[in-house]
């Protein structure tokens, strides 16, 4: 008889459908027309109706089928008194019958930790960019993000009513990654991803260094890794604080599961475990390919500016 999953793959195909309802929450929010903005440290740092129903949804979704699992949200909500209508407890069946990789075949509950993200983008959703939002499920064990699912509940909005709205991506380290065509940025271009509504003097100083032939700026951090896996950017430079562990976790497993590289500024690795500061304080560099081009030419002055 088949053994039963392992608990890895369980977490990912449950992650898939909580994500999926994720997705329709943040749809059915924006045509009901009241988003419920709230500033949290300011103008630039928002939170809607569609990140705290997420959240809820999410996390006591997940919380519901793994209670050992250590699942840290980005709003500080309560997960208890959630409405049953939030609650999603199906999976992928997709995802479930893939065998886990060995090295992963043994984790217990208690050794998880779930990163998310309900709504990465938050000030581009108010604004009607709606194809850079994302939700972020990232998965970690022995601090390092090993798996992920990223929903983009606007992909296709503008390409006609006959096309599928929305898509689910998700990767797991030995795996791969799915749901999206993996292609490189042209060669020889250098063409840098970046913040539209976070920039700053040295954010901008360390994209000039690069000599770009292309800028792109977009919101989310989820939507800059989506524009390098796709072969958009070759790049996805961020020289400043602001982005957090729920941002990068779900973006990390996906991009190492296709062989990219993401770090901060200064070429340190991100940790995921529970007690980790959740502030990426030194920045982000991420790439698919020629990681080492890009890294060996951020400048030492903006380097010294971030401090992890
Ligand atoms: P962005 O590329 O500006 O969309 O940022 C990627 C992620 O980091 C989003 O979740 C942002 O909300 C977050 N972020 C980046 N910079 C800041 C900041 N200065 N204040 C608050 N959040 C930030
Ligand atoms: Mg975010
Ligand atoms: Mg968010």
């Amino acid at each position: 008889s088949m053994a039963s999953p392992a608990l890895l793959m369980r977490v990912v195909a449950s992650a898939y459908s909580v994500a999926e309802k994720a997705a329709t929450i943040v749809r059915s929010v924006m045509s009901a027309g009241d988003l419920g903005i709230v500033e949290k440290a300011g103008p630039n740092d928002l939170q809607t109706k569609a990140d705290r129903l997420v959240q809820m949804s999410i996390c006591a979704s997940l919380a519901r089928k793994f209670p050992k699992v250590t699942i840290i949200g980005e709003e500080d909500l309560p997960t208890d008194d959630v409405t049953e209508e939030l609650i999603e407890d199906g999976h992928c069946e997709e995802i479930l019958n893939k065998p886990c990789p060995a090295q992963y075949t043994g984790i217990k509950e208690e050794e998880l930790v779930i990163w998310v993200d309900p709504l990465d983008g938050t000030k581009e959703y108010t604004e009607g960019l709606l194809d850079h939002v994302t939700v972020l499920i990232g998965i970690a064990y022995g601090g390092k993000a090993i798996a992920g699912v990223i929903n983009q509940p606007y992909y296709n909005y503008e390409a006609g009513a006959d096309a599928v709205l929305g898509r689910t991506i998700w990767g797991v380290l030995g795996i791969g990654a799915f749901g999206f065509q993996l292609t490189e940025a042209p060669a020889g271009k250098h063409i840098i991803v970046t913040t539209r509504s976070h920039s700053s003097t040295l954010v901008n100083e360390c994209i000039s260094a690069l000599n770009p032939d292309t800028v792109i700026r977009v919101g989310g951090a989820g939507n800059k890794i989506i524009q390098l896996i796709e072969g958009k950017a070759s790049a996805y430079v961020f020289a400043s604080p602001g982005c957090k562990k729920w941002d990068t976790c779900a973006p990390e497993a996906i991009l190492h599961a296709v062989g990219g590289k993401i770090t901060d500024i200064r070429g340190n690795s991100f940790q995921y475990n529970k007690e980790v500061k959740h502030m990426n304080s030194a920045g982000v560099l991420a790439t698919l390919r020629n990681y080492d081009y890009y890294a060996s030419r951020i400048p030492n002055t903006v380097k010294q500016s971030l401090v992890p």
